[in-house]
Formats: C-alpha cells, structure tokens, sequence
C-alpha cells in the first residue's frame, strides 16, 4: 500500500522537506495502522529537521497526529479497527497520510473532543501538563515566568497554571501576542525586549518567581536565572533560539541555592498506564473548560515547509494543523 509522506535526506532549512510516495510497511506485532486525519506541528519538528537531534537519515518527520485505525497486527488489544486515536512519539513520521504505530502508544480520543483539538494539544498539553505537576509542582498563590506564553505550549500552560491558582507572567514578542496570553492565563505580560529580570521583580516586589519555565534556551537562560526567587527552580525546556550553552554551578549559588531541571516529556509518559493517566489529565482539563486549545493556523501537509518557515519566524500562535 502507498500513501504520500514527507521525507527528508539530509538536514537543513524548511527546504529538505519533501513530500513524496512511499509504500507502507507490513504491519508488525503490537503494531496499528491509523490513517491520519490531523497532524499536530511541533517546534521539536524543527530540530529534527535541522540536525539539532540528529538521527538516522533518510528519515520521515513529526512526532503527533489524530487519525482512525485501519488495521491492527497480531498481539494488539489496547485499541481496535475504527478506534479515533491521537498519539505522540517517535518514531518520528506523523507528517504522513497513513503510518504504523505501536499500538501501545495509541490514546482513543474521548468524546467531544475532535481529531483537530487532541492532534493540536497532545504533545503541548501534556509537556503543560509535566511542567506543572513535575518539574516544578506549583502551589495555590505561585508567581512563575513563562516564556513564549502565546505558542502551542505557552498558551495551554498559561491557562492550565491559572485554573491552579498560579500567577502566570508572561513573555511574549508582540502586542497581539500580548493580548492572547492574557486572554489564555497570564495575569502579567513582559515583552520579548525588554529588561524581563528588572521587570519580574518589580512584578513581585523585589522577591522573584517560583519557577521560570524557559522554552527559548540559547538567548533567555541567564536571565531567567537572575528571574529566581531564592531556591527557585530554573526549567529550561525548549532551544527556540538554540541550545543552552555551558554554564558554572557556582551561577546557582550565587542567586541563592537554585535548582535547573532540563527535562523530556517521553521521561513521564513512558509506561502506557502512565500515558492514560496523563491524558487523562488532559482530557479533564479540556474536558470542563478550564483549559482551550486554539488552533491559529493551518496548512496542508505538502506545504509544511510553510509551517515550518511561519513556525521558526515566531509568525505563529497556539497550535498549529497539517492537514493530510
Ligand atoms: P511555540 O508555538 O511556542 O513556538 C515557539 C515560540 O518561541 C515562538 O512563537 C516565539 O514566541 C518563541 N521564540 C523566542 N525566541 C525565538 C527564536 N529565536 N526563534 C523562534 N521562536 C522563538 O512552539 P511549541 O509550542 O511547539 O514549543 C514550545 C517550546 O517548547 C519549544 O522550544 C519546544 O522545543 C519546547 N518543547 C519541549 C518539550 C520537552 O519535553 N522538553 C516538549 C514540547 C515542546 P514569541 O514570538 O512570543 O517570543
């Protein structure tokens, strides 16, 4: 069987993403074959496709995507023909009509939710969802900083750390950015430029946050440190601008006895009754309206170089669709 997918050969720009034909391997054991009906676009798309985590190469591309199960291998019993599924996970090749996948790693998409909303919040929703609980749980009353507050991550976190009871401070790039961010969970907005240090503490009166969490990694780290309350827990967990460089231990002590955790969402979810209870999470949060996705862009799948371009020139906002 042949569907169309997108391929890349060698690492490079937007431009190494091909959209080609290839032919759908049989299916394995523990394997379903979901035909996909939404494909969640994710800036962890970008590294794979520059290099930044290289892997083996020809390769295919994307990590989440909605879609129906066609077909099922031997051994399967976590979901059936005709089951609406979302997942997320490498290897990486949802940027595709039609894949295999284990079966394992399959969530059925509850009710009231569409194809679109759980391809658009899965991987972003559940990182929110670590964040929070994991990397640094807050607490009723917490200020903490959040970068890219109006991205796929940003704009679910923001609301997800609200309906917490957490003081969301917000960084963000334009004055449209702005206003989203507030609308979705931030009760404080910082722009991009300015002094974000000088203005977390006069934001909370000289203390600063609770937790920093640092999706912009390269040109943000440092001063998310000088952000911290003493014992505030840096978590750097994105490269939008590249990856961190090298630092001393001794910056930590110096800003009274930091913590930094530099964590992977797939360390959380890695056993399926720890995927189902995070999605369960999730489902929840969506579910009774404490947390909405937005969907502010979409592209076909054979323009996602588009998406990719659009994605890295910080022209978008929440989530982002390729449609297959
Ligand atoms: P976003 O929708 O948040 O897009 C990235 C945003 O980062 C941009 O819109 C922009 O917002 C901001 N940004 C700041 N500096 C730059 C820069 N130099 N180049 C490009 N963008 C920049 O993407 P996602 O929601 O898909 O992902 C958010 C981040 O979370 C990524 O860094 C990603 O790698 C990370 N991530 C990490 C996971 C983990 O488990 N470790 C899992 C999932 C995501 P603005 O213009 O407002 O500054």
């Amino acid at each position: 069987m042949k569907t169309h997918a997108i391929r890349i050969n060698e690492y490079g720009g937007p431009d190494v993403l091909q959209l080609v034909e290839v032919e759908v391997p049989e299916l394995g054991p523990g394997e379903a074959r979901v035909r996909h009906t939404a494909i969640g676009l994710n800036f962890i798309d970008t590294y794979h496709r520059s290099g930044l985590y290289p892997g083996a190469l020809p390769s295919g591309l994307g990590s989440e995507a909605a879609g129906i199960v066609e077909a099922v291998g031997d051994h399967v019993t976590d979901v059936k023909v005709g089951d609406r599924v979302v997942y997320t996970g490498m290897p990486a090749d949802s940027y595709s009509e039609v894949r295999n996948f284990p079966a394992a790693r399959l969530v059925q998409i509850p009710e009231g939710v569409s194809d679109e909303q759980a391809a658009a919040t899965l991987l972003k929703g559940l990182t929110a969802w670590y964040l929070l609980h994991h990397s640094y749980p807050v607490k009723p009353g917490d200020n903490v900083l959040l970068y890219a507050a109006a991205g796929g991550v940003g704009l679910l976190a923001a609301q997800w750390a609200r309906h917490l009871g957490v003081r969301v401070i917000g960084v963000v790039s334009t004055e449209e950015k702005a206003a989203l961010a507030r609308a979705n969970g931030c009760a404080e907005i910082i722009m991009a430029n300015d002094d974000v240090p000088a203005c977390v503490r006069e934001m909370t009166a000289g203390v600063g946050v609770a937790a920093v969490y640092d999706s912009v990694g390269k040109d943000t780290f440092m001063a998310s440190l000088d952000c911290l309350r003493p014992h505030g827990v840096m978590v750097t967990f994105g490269n939008a601008s590249g990856p961190v460089a090298p630092f001393a231990p001794a910056e930590l002590a110096k800003r009274h006895s930091l913590y930094v955790t530099r964590p992977v969402l797939f360390d959380f979810v890695t056993t399926r009754p720890q995927l189902l209870e995070a999605c369960g999470k999730l489902f929840e949060v969506l579910g009774n309206g404490a947390v909405k996705v937005s969907i502010n862009q979409r592209y076909s799948l054979r323009d996602a170089a588009t998406a990719h371009r659009d994605l890295e020139a910080r022209k978008t906002s929440g989530s982002t669709i390729l449609v297959p």
